[in-house]
């Protein structure tokens, strides 16, 4: 016969009693299995047609026919949609991944110093990026997905605050554990809306997301990312003054280098 999955739940009751509850869990877990499979072949399937309209696009903006504001207009739109549907790919991508490999040295200092230099980019030489990191630092884990989960954070930081303001970043051990922060002066949120921040496509404000190019799926893939880390998100804003993401790396993950030499 065909394997069962049950999810079994000891409880104490009473005085030394205790109670075995046990739900077969099978169809949820297929059910879910199917939704994760329809999300990466759809995503996978939308990037072919996707690129092959950017190279026709890329020609039309060269030819004095065609009028440039729409040209510029399609092109616009176009590359949102690419960039929602490679986030889409991310997310199904870490989303299956169950285990990551607890052998693999992930180097931050060169993670964190391309983050760096992304979100530089990103903000124009608008906001005054710190990058404050322990160079002898580092992890064992996923490294698409801990640069996924960093660079998403640091881009949001640069996203949601105004041009001139300071974004830090920082790296550094926090007792026995690695503690990353990203910290902005920008909007801030308000409490009510923090709890459902890491939801996919939950926007506080749906227009201005849209403006600054998110897709929403920005923290769902953070979320998920650092759950195969033991980790969690942590979320401290204060609407008008700024807001801070971090998370903690727990010890048994961090590797601290050694930099005297014999
Ligand atoms: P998006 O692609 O819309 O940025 P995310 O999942 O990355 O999606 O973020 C979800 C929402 O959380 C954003 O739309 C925004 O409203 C809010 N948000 C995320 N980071 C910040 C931040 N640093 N400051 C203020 N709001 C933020």
């Amino acid at each position: 016969s065909e394997s069962r999955l049950l999810e079994i739940r000891i409880m104490a009751y009473g005085d030394n009693q205790k109670l075995l509850l046990a739900r077969d869990v099978t169809r949820l877990r297929q059910l879910e299995e199917m939704r994760r499979d329809f999300v990466a072949n759809v995503s996978h399937e939308l990037k072919t047609p996707l690129t092959v309209l950017q190279g026709y696009l890329e020609m039309m903006a060269m030819s004095p026919a065609m009028d440039e504001k729409q040209v510029s207009a399609m092109t616009d739109q176009t590359q949102r949609m690419k960039s929602l549907v490679d986030q889409l790919l991310t997310l199904s991508k870490i989303e299956v991944s169950t285990q990551v490999d607890p052998e693999h040295r992930i180097d931050m200092t060169e993670v964190l110093n391309q983050v760096h230099d992304e979100a530089l980019a990103l903000s124009a030489g608008k906001h005054q990026l710190v990058l404050d990191i322990d160079p002898g630092l580092h992890m064992y884990g996923d490294e698409l997905q801990i640069r996924s989960a960093c660079a998403n954070l640091v881009q949001n930081a640069v996203h949601y605050s105004p041009a001139g303001t300071e974004v830090r970043i920082s790296w550094r051990r926090l007792g026995d554990v690695g503690r990353f922060e990203v910290q902005d002066c920008g909007e801030g949120i308000a409490l009510e809306h923090i709890p459902r921040l890491t939801e996919r496509f939950y926007r506080v404000d749906r227009a201005r997301s849209r403006q600054t190019g998110g897709s929403g799926l920005g923290l769902a893939i953070v979320k998920h990312a650092l759950s195969h880390h033991n980790s969690q998100l942590d979320i401290h804003s204060t609407p008008g003054k700024g807001s801070r993401f971090g998370f903690s790396i727990p010890a048994n993950l961090i590797v601290v280098q050694q930099t005297e030499k014999a």
